[in-house]
C-alpha cells in the first residue's frame, strides 16, 4: 500500500484526488494551509482510518515519511494568486524545493501540478510540450507563471542531479464541483451568476479562447501519470482539446443553467492569454489518456453542486 502525501489536498483538485486515492486503498497525508482550500471539501474523509490532515505551509520544511508525493499546493485562480503574489512565488518555489528535498531523502516518486500558464500567451496553437512559451516576466501573472516555470526547472535539476523519480503534468483549465464559489475563475463565475440570475461578466470582448476539462478526467490523468514507468517524466499536457470562446461558454452555461441570459462586459485583465488549447498527443500515446466528459455533462454536474451549495 502506498503512503501518499497530497499537498493542497483540501483544494478543488486535491480533494478529488484524495477521494480517488482513498478508493484505491492508499494511506493519505493531506497537508494544506487552507488559503484557498476548505475543510468542507475533505469533511467526508476526516473519519476515514486511511486519511490524515495536517495544517502546514509548504514554504516551511516538512519531515514526514511517505513514498509518493502529489505536489498541488498553490492558489490557481488569478484573483487568488494575485492577492498575495509574493506568497504565490514562495509557495511554488520554496514549496517545490521542500518537496523535492523530502522526495530526495525518502527516494519517493514526486508529481508536480504544473500548468498551461508556463506557455504564457502562446504564439503556437495548439500548445505542444516542446514549446517554450511566451511569458511576461514582470507582469501581474508572473508570480504564478514564473513560479511554476521555476518549479519545473527545479524538478528537472533534481532529476538530473539526484536521479529523482519525477512526473511533471501541465494542467489546462479544469472545472467541476468543489471549485470555490468566489474563486474568480470563469466557469464558477458564470455558473454562480446564472444561478443567481445576475448578468454574466465577460472580460474583454469574449473572443479569447480556453479549453475546459472536467475534474474527473483530470484526476484520471494525474493517476495515470503517477503510475507511469519511471523513464516517463513528462512534462505532459492534460486538458480537453475542445476550444471555446468565452462568449460561447456563456451561451452554453445559460442554456444549461438558465438565468437572465444577459451579458455585461468588463475590462480584460492584464496579460490575459488570447487563446489556449492543449495538444494531448503525448498523453494519448504514452498513457492512453483522453478526456471523456463533454462540456454539457460537466457543466450540469458543476451547476448541480453550486445549486446545492448556494441553495438557489
Ligand atoms: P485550489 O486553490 O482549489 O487548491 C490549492 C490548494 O493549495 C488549496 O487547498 C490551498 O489552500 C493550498 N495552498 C496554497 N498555498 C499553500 C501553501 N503555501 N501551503 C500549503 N497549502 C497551500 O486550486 P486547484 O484548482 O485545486 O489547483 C491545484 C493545483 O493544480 C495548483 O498547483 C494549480 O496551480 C494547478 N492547476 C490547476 C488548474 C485548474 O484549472 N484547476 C490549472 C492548472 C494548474
Ligand atoms: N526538506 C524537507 N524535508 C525533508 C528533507 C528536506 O522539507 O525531509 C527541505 C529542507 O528545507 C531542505 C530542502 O528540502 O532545505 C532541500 O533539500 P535538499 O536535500 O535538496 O538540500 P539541502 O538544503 O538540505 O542541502
Ligand atoms: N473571464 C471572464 N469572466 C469572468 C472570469 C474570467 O470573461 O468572470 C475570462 C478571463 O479573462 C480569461 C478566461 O475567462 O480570458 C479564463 O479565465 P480564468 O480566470 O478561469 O483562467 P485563466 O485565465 O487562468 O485561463
Amino acid at each position: 500500500m502506498h503512503r501518499v502525501l497530497v499537498t493542497g489536498g483540501s483544494g478543488f483538485l486535491g480533494s478529488h484526488l484524495c477521494d480517488r486515492l482513498i478508493e484505491r486503498g492508499n494511506d493519505i497525508l493531506c497537508i494544506d494551509n487552507f488559503f484557498t482550500g476548505s475543510k468542507i471539501n475533505i469533511k467526508h474523509l476526516l473519519k476515514h482510518p486511511n486519511f490524515e490532515v495536517m495544517r502546514h505551509d509548504l514554504t516551511q520544511p516538512l519531515y514526514v515519511e511517505v513514498n509518493r508525493i502529489f505536489n498541488l499546493a498553490c492558489p490557481a485562480s488569478p484573483v487568488h494568486y494575485q492577492h498575495d503574489p509574493i506568497q504565490t512565488t514562495k509557495t511554488s518555489v520554496l514549496g517545490a524545493i521542500n518537496m523535492l528535498g523530502l522526495a530526495k531523502r525518502l527516494r519517493a516518486r514526486i508529481l508536480q501540478a504544473s500548468t498551461s500558464e508556463v506557455y504564457g500567451d502562446p504564439e503556437i496553437h495548439p500548445q505542444v510540450e516542446g514549446y517554450w512559451g511566451q511569458v511576461n516576466p514582470i507582469g501581474v501573472r508572473s508570480c504564478y507563471d514564473e513560479g511554476k516555470r521555476c518549479a519545473e526547472s527545479l524538478f528537472f535539476d533534481y532529476y538530473r542531479k539526484w536521479s529523482l523519480d519525477i512526473k511533471v503534468m501541465r494542467i489546462f483549465n479544469t472545472y467541476g464541483p468543489r471549485m470555490h464559489p468566489n474563486d474568480g475563475r470563469v466557469v464558477s463565475n458564470f455558473i454562480v451568476q446564472a444561478l443567481r440570475g445576475e448578468p454574466i461578466t465577460i472580460f474583454g470582448d469574449g473572443t479569447q479562447t480556453r479549453s475546459f476539462c472536467y475534474v474527473d478526467d483530470m484526476i484520471d490523468g494525474m493517476l495515470r501519470l503517477m503510475d507511469a514507468p519511471v523513464e516517463f517524466t513528462g512534462p505532459v499536457n492534460f486538458g480537453n482539446p475542445i476550444e471555446f470562446t468565452m462568449l460561447e461558454l456563456a451561451e452554453t452555461v445559460i442554456k444549461i443553467v438558465g438565468g437572465k441570459a444577459s451579458l455585461t462586459f468588463k475590462a480584460l485583465p492584464q496579460d490575459d492569454p488570447k487563446q489556449r488549447q492543449p495538444d494531448i498527443s503525448l498523453a494519448k500515446q504514452v498513457l492512453g489518456w483522453e478526456p471523456r466528459v463533454s462540456l454539457d455533462e460537466g457543466l450540469k454536474e458543476t451547476a448541480a453542486y453550486f445549486r446545492q451549495l448556494l441553495r438557489v
